[in-house]
């Protein structure tokens, strides 16, 4: 067996951790010595109402091993409030897992302005107040990591998930420029695009594959990226079921035109196979890893399209 990696005296905020794969997040990192805030505003899937219960009864779990963890009820929306229960209970803050998430699930002709912009502030808003408050404390310890969550919906697109998709893949652009900005600081971000059961996946998918994607495998890699010895910074993995991959971006070879009157649509026409072919391809992975300025010295030279 793996030897096994601990995070005692670390303290842990879990976002809608009264459920689903935030609940076995806190319980995998109480598990394991850190201090962990369970936060939950006990809402519905599509997040009406509220209630302390969720996030009390994970705590009470939490107490019946002997682990270390308070509760939190407010809405990822107050980020301050929740890092500041993480201070005042356990006087540090180490790690965010943003997890907290509602679906309103609609086609887009359906759509209203309520399902787009609540779905952007629970996750997009909610993830960037948690982490803007817990910042400065990452930066003045020199140390702090950072678990976003995406989806494959955000990732590949999925009909009735026009909100929720735009949503989950602006985290991932959020986590790769929290990486960049955190790296001198020890304070690393990755973001995950998990599949497991819960209320968010029990009506569409059958039971014996519920079966398979238990929240306990997502807790794994969450927790390795978590820890002081993890160095991955910047990265986006999908996960569930006992799989672990890490995606990257990948770019064709593309084509080069002569910048000038015969670079027309029907010059992007006669080389469309060209541009689209992904044989050779490229794997970008900064913004500078395209010089346009050299490709565009390179097409002078070229006769006209
Ligand atoms: P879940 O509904 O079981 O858990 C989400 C929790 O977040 C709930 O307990 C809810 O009360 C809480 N919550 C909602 N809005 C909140 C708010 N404003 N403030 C605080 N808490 C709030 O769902 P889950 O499947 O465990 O999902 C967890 C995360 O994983 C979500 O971000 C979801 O989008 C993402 N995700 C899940 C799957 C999957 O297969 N289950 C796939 C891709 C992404």
């Amino acid at each position: 067996m793996a030897g096994e990696l601990r995070f005692d005296g670390r303290t842990v905020v879990v976002t809608g951790a009264g459920g689903g794969l935030g609940r076995a997040y806190a319980i995998a990192f109480a598990q394991r010595g850190a201090n962990v805030v369970v936060n939950d505003l006990g809402v519905s899937r599509a997040g009406d109402g509220s209630s302390s219960a969720a996030a009390d009864k994970v705590v009470d779990e939490i107490k019946s091993f002997g682990g270390k963890a308070v509760a939190n009820y407010n809405s990822v929306e107050d980020g301050d409030k929740i890092v500041e229960t993480a201070v005042k209970a356990f006087g540090r803050i180490d790690i965010i897992i943003n997890n907290a998430g509602i679906l309103r699930d609609r086609s887009f002709a359906r759509m209203t302005d309520q399902d787009w912009d609540l779905l952007m502030t629970v996750h997009v808003r909610g993830s960037y107040k948690v982490t803007k408050a817990a910042w400065p404390f990452f930066k003045k310890q020199k140390f702090g990591r950072i678990i976003n969550t995406a989806s494959a919906a955000g990732i590949y697109g999925n009909y009735g998930q026009a909100n929720y998709s735009a949503a989950k893949l602006a985290l991932v652009s959020f986590t790769r420029t929290l990486a960049i900005e955190g790296a001198s600081a020890n304070i690393h971000s990755n973001v995950i695009a998990p599949i497991a059961a819960s209320r968010m996946t029990e009506t569409v998918m059958p039971p014996d594959v519920l079966e398979a994607l238990k929240p306990e495998f997502i807790s794994p890699l969450v927790l390795y990226l978590c820890h002081e010895s993890t160095q991955e910074n910047g990265s986006l993995f999908e996960l569930g079921a006992g799989f672990v991959a890490k995606l990257r971006w990948e770019r064709s070879k593309g084509a080069i035109f002569k910048a000038d009157e015969s670079f027309t649509p029907g010059a992007i026409a006669a080389k469309w196979e060209q541009v689209t072919n992904f044989e050779n391809p490229d794997y970008p992975n900064k913004t500078t890893d395209l010089n346009l300025i050299e490709l565009y010295e390179q097409a002078k030279n070229l006769a006209s399209n």
